[in-house]
């Protein structure tokens, strides 16, 4: 499935930019620097493709990638810059809103969570945003590889126990390392599912 091409479509900033609704989507969502480039280039095999979103400029953009033609890919901007001028925020915020609650084709949200720092005030706010807009959601811990002794199982516990807030959450958490490739089999084949042949 992730075999076939993936390309780079197009960096939104407003509604009106998207692409018609034809075929099902999957975003993902993160703190900044929580390994969201890193995740979508392990995902697909394709170093560097998800680097057009972490240019300047294309950092506030809602961007877009075609899996074939069997859905979309859609990585959100990070949040939680905290030097972002407020009204740039809002903007952004805005069009989040706009797209999360008005997105019929989007079949789930993936919220990246850092493994070392579990999940932070600004993930709650996405997850009841999420909530709210009824986008069904997964978490996917990034950076499995970081957390040493026991602390992965420590902030998979209590993700697991934050989790039970949201009702739009589903309760299997993925964890993955883009560095070791662990779990990415698994984020693929949940994406496959959602996008029927
Ligand atoms: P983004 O801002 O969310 O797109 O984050 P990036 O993908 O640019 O990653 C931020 C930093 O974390 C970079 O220095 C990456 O090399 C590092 N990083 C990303 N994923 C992993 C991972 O799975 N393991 C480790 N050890 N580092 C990672």
């Amino acid at each position: 499935f992730f075999a076939g091409p993936c390309d780079f479509l197009k960096g939104v900033v407003a509604l009106d930019g998207l692409p018609d609704a034809d075929r099902p989507e999957v975003c993902f969502a993160g703190r900044s620097n929580v390994g969201k480039s890193s995740l979508i280039n392990a995902l697909t095999g394709r170093k560097g493709i998800a680097r057009a979103s972490n240019t300047p400029g294309r950092t506030q953009e809602i961007n877009y990638f075609a899996l074939g033609a069997r859905g979309y890919l859609v990585d959100l901007p990070g949040y939680g810059f905290a030097e972002a001028p407020i009204a740039k925020v809002e903007r952004w915020q805005a069009l989040l809103r706009a797209y999360l609650a008005g997105r019929v084709t989007l079949a789930r949200a993936f919220v990246l969570i850092d493994a070392r720092h579990g999940i932070k005030k600004v993930d709650h706010e996405i997850m009841e945003l999420l909530d709210r807009s009824a986008v069904s959601f997964q978490c996917v811990l990034t950076k499995a590889d970081k957390p040493r002794g026991g602390g992965l199982g420590h902030v998979i516990e209590s993700v697991r126990t934050d989790l039970a807030r949201h009702p739009a959450a589903y309760p299997e958490i993925i964890v993955t390392s883009s560095e070791t490739g662990d779990g990415i089999p698994l984020l693929r084949s949940a994406i496959a599912r959602l996008m029927p042949e």
